[in-house]
């Protein structure tokens, strides 16, 4: 692998996709990409305005208009996802090695990561031709009455930046098997690897403007595509704050939307638990990826009778990680993605101590050799939390973790059901009864019994109150991208009393 830790002397230029076309923004701006593990920018990337939304929305307007694509079969639309997985496999380490630089996620992480996205377009590939509609037992003997399951058209896919290929994948895979058209907006902070990953679809031969992309910032090139009436639906991964814009731009054109948004997971530790295990999944939901994703268990319940047990062993399993380059393969925790996102923990580290949490690991940034001029904070732990505080209501984003006792089952489930979000949550017990009782307790899209960061193609994926709207994954996620039109049709041409409903 070269060696993608130095700054280069000039920096990769990246374009568009749109109508086939490889573009630049109309402006003629650019935006600097920046590496977190050096601090530097290593890639630009065009700065789209309004203009450009409107002509990548034509693009996909036109293709989803287009025999070339309208006019394949359900069969032939799967085919072409096929070929989209073998190209993945293929170029597997250049995406990963991409968005590794982009975004400071470890190459241990990124490697399998994306080879396993090559399973989505396989397995959403394979669905588009079970899609199927239904001929109704119709109450009315002399109609003969049936459904079809069409694409909406064209869809405006927004994602973050934590994990910009398998966001976009999560999205893309069920939009195209369903035979709709797209807009890509990744993240201004990682969109290198979307704009390269886009050129596999044109590889595997999918017909000019099916897939178009437009970077930018969020509250420019985002906000026009989600307000562009051209656009079906907005399907959006990001926070609250731009989950909530977006909602409200669309609904002005009665736009649907789809939204994963943050989450304030609860991981929960009975006392009846495998403690190394649960202390294991307990850093596995916050430490790993540095604790930028949206499913970090970053609110640990622990049972009173065990609690100071898996503090001991979680903060001594903790300080033991490797901070560093996110190249290296030994390295564990990597950098913040982003200088505001670096700050921002911060500030929710700043805010624990203000709130009379204890600090028994971190709690500051990391600036040793190993984490060259990278935005770094170290694993941090506050034991003490209340779940009224700050750091135990508030979205962190990073290797920060509020441990909060409780004393019985009751107890644990009232905690992890306080709080605006419900996108996740763990269970860590030996017992099977108490495990089903909590898991149907939960307030939670998701609830992991003793393990925790698991997803699957097949698996449904998305949030319960604030954490969105819609589901990603499994055989329900094509839906999102259908629109159902029933026919009906009459087998006795008769005329009746036309003021009367039939
Ligand atoms: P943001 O909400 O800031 O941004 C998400 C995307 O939306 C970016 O492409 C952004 O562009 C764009 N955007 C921002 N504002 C607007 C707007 N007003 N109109 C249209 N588009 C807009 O989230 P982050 O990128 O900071 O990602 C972190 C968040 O994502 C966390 O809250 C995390 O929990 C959540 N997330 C949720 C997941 C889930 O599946 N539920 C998975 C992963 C992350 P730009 O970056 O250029 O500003």
């Amino acid at each position: 692998m070269s060696d993608i830790t130095q700054t280069p002397a000039e920096l990769a230029e990246y374009h568009n996709l749109v109508a086939g076309q490889r573009v630049m923004a109309d402006s003629g701006e650019w935006l600097d990409s920046f590496n977190p593990y050096t601090g530097q920018p290593w890639a630009r990337i065009p700065r789209c305005g309004a203009s450009d939304i409107d002509s990548a929305v034509a693009a996909a307007k036109a293709a989803f208009q287009d025999p070339a694509w309208r006019g394949l079969t359900a069969t032939q639309r799967g085919k072409l996802l096929f070929k989209v997985a073998d190209l993945i496999e293929q170029h597997s380490d250049r995406f990963a090695e991409l968005e590794t630089q982009d975004n400071g996620k470890l190459i241990t992480e990124t490697t399998p990561l994306i080879k396993y996205l090559a399973d989505w377009y396989r397995y959403f590939g394979g669905l588009a031709d079970k899609i199927e509609g239904a001929v109704l037992p119709m109450d009315k003997p002399s109609n003969f009455v049936y459904t079809r399951h069409e694409p909406l058209g064209v869809i405006a896919a927004i994602t973050a930046w934590n994990s910009p290929l398998m966001l976009l994948t999560w999205k893309l895979a069920p939009l195209l098997a369903a035979g709709n058209t797209v807009v890509i907006k990744p993240s201004e902070h990682a969109s290198v690897s979307t704009l390269e990953f886009v050129e596999l679809f044109v590889e595997a031969g999918f017909p000019v403007g099916v897939i178009n992309t437009v970077t930018g910032l969020g509250n420019e090139a985002g906000e026009a595509l989600a307000a562009h009436p051209d656009v079906a639906k907005v399907a959006f991964t990001g926070g609250e704050k731009g989950g909530k814009s977006v909602f409200e731009t669309a609904a002005h054109n009665l736009t649907q939307v789809s939204l994963e948004l943050g989450g304030k997971s609860a991981n929960i530790i009975f006392d009846d638990a495998n403690l190394d295990a649960a202390v294991n999944g307990a850093v596995a939901g916050i430490f790993a990826a540095t604790g930028q994703t949206c499913i970090a268990g970053s609110r640990l319940l622990v049972q009173k009778s065990v609690h100071d047990q898996v503090v001991e062993q979680l903060v001594e399993f903790a300080s033991a990680a490797k901070m560093g380059s996110p190249t290296e393969t030994t390295t564990q925790v990597g950098p913040i993605t982003t200088k505001p996102q670096y700050n921002h923990v911060l500030s929710m580290i700043e805010k624990g101590h203000a709130d009379g949490a204890t600090c028994a690991l971190g709690g500051k940034a990391a600036d040793s050799e190993e984490c060259g001029n990278g935005w770094f904070v170290e694993p941090t732990v506050f034991t003490g939390v209340s779940n009224e505080m700050r750091i135990a209501q508030e979205e962190v984003f990073g290797p920060v973790l509020s441990v909060i006792p409780f004393e019985d089952e009751a107890d644990a489930i009232r905690i992890a059901n306080d709080s605006l979000y419900g996108l996740a949550s763990g269970i860590w017990t030996s017992d099977i009864g108490r495990a089903i009782r909590v898991s149907n307790a939960m307030e939670s899209g998701t609830v992991w019994v003793n393990t925790y960061r698991a997803v699957s193609f097949i698996a449904p994926f998305g949030g319960y109150k604030n954490s969105g709207i819609g589901r990603e994954n499994g055989q329900e996620a094509i839906f999102e991208f259908l629109q159902t039109k029933t026919v009906w049709m009459e087998t006795e041409l008769k005329t009746g009393n036309p003021f009367l409903m039939k």
